[in-house]
């Protein structure tokens, strides 16, 4: 029975637009953060429920569980000499303070280009100890390219601005201070795209994005200029509380661990994952993955008159987050709405950039072919709604 009648009996709702099976994504998870999880994970995970799980984070199983990612991590990105992997507890959030405390001397300049890069911006821009941070800030939907005075010894920005779905170069620009580190906010994109880490003195991301496992942590691959100036501002005596001092968690990762207890779970799926890419050729291939997704997302958008890539440069468009404009006559709201009825999920636009917006998230997990499946969906859903 075709349900799309618009016209329901009075007293009724309305009835739910049907996507005929056929049509329909295998996994209907699209989110951009958190990323759909593999089956495969899971089962890992089960398969440990027994074992590690419930175990002391201090002793061998879970500390080589935390080697394993370290180890895997530095492999995946290509992590230069000297360079190591640290991880804690709190997401990239909790991130963005530690970095506040333990990493910037004095004065910070930010690239913002969307809510991510403007919330740290807000952060170290806040604090008491350090001077007013310096901002660049581009309109939504477009990159900010840093451009520090000779003030700033840290300058940050966002490979992949998760919210506008704006792609950004990974490269050390010129001004800051002699010694100014890049601190490079890689949450979302880290796994999922090639990158040259001499360029970043700290990438940082969490891992429920491209790694698709759980939230809760931070990992960041550091150089040793950043190692020292963690040292020296660990020696500086300025007032760091713990959980935010970096150079806890250098000691910590060091021995594997973490300063308090870490969730396992989210160790594990993120092993798991880091293992997937490795047994099927790395960074490159992850990347292609995602790569393919998001290609095919924006040409079928360029193929629609009612659709539109929201980042008008290509080159600066992301290829894990696909953000989609929607042309005014037909309701964004109504789509997501129609397809959440169907089991397919979380392609609202981020909450405060207010546009008539599809918003794809096209980790390495989610398999490009219900990527394609998804696109059919909404044109199916968007003939049946005007
Ligand atoms: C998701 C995201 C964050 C926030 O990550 P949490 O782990 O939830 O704190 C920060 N930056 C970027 C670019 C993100 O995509």
């Amino acid at each position: 029975m075709p349900t799309e009648s618009p016209t329901a009996p009075p007293g009724e709702p309305t009835p739910r637009l049907i996507i005929p099976e056929a049509l329909l994504p295998r996994d209907g998870r699209f989110g951009s953060g958190p990323s759909k999880v593999r089956p495969a994970q899971v089962a890992a995970l089960a398969a440990v429920g027994e074992s590690l799980l419930g175990t002391s984070h201090r002793q061998a199983p879970v500390r080589s569980l935390v080697r394993r990612v370290r180890d895997g991590v530095a492999e995946l990105l290509g992590a230069p000499p000297g360079y190591e992997v640290l991880l804690g507890n709190g997401g990239a959030t909790s991130f963005w303070d530690a970095a506040t405390f333990s990493l910037v001397r004095s004065r910070a300049h930010h690239a913002v280009h969307g809510e991510f890069s403007g919330k740290f911006y807000a952060g170290t821009n806040a604090a008491p100890f350090l001077e007013e941070s310096e901002l660049v800030r581009a309109a939504p939907g477009t990159l900010a390219v840093p451009a520090p005075s000779s003030s700033s010894d840290v300058i940050a920005w966002a490979h992949n601005e998760t919210s506008t779905g704006v792609l950004a170069p990974v490269r050390r620009p010129a001004g800051g201070t002699a010694d100014a580190l890049t601190l490079v906010d890689a949450t979302s994109i880290a796994g999922a795209a090639p990158v040259d880490l001499r360029e970043a003195d700290v990438y940082y991301f969490a891992p429920q994005k491209v790694f698709a496992s759980d939230g809760g942590l931070w990992l960041a691959v550091v150089s040793p200029a950043a190692l020292a100036r963690i040292e020296e501002i660990a020696g500086s005596g300025r007032w760091i509380p713990d959980s935010l001092a970096l150079s806890a968690a250098v000691t910590n990762s060091r021995l594997d661990q973490t300063l308090n207890t870490p969730a396992l779970a989210t160790l594990v799926l993120l092993a798991e994952q880091l293992d997937w890419f490795g047994d099927n050729g790395g960074l490159d291939w992850a990347a292609a993955r995602s790569r393919r997704s998001t290609d095919h997302v924006y040409a079928w958008a360029d193929a629609r008159e009612w659709a539109t890539p929201f980042v008008a440069e290509s080159a600066h468009r992301s290829p894990v987050v696909a953000t989609i404009d929607i042309d005014e006559d037909v309701s964004a709201p109504a789509i997501i709405a129609a397809l959440r009825d169907n089991g397919v999920l979380d392609v609202f636009p981020y909450r405060k950039l207010g546009r008539n917006q599809l918003r794809i998230g096209a980790f390495p997990a989610v398999d490009p072919a219900d990527v394609e499946a998804l696109t059919e969906c909404i044109d199916y859903v968007v003939e049946r709604l005007a």
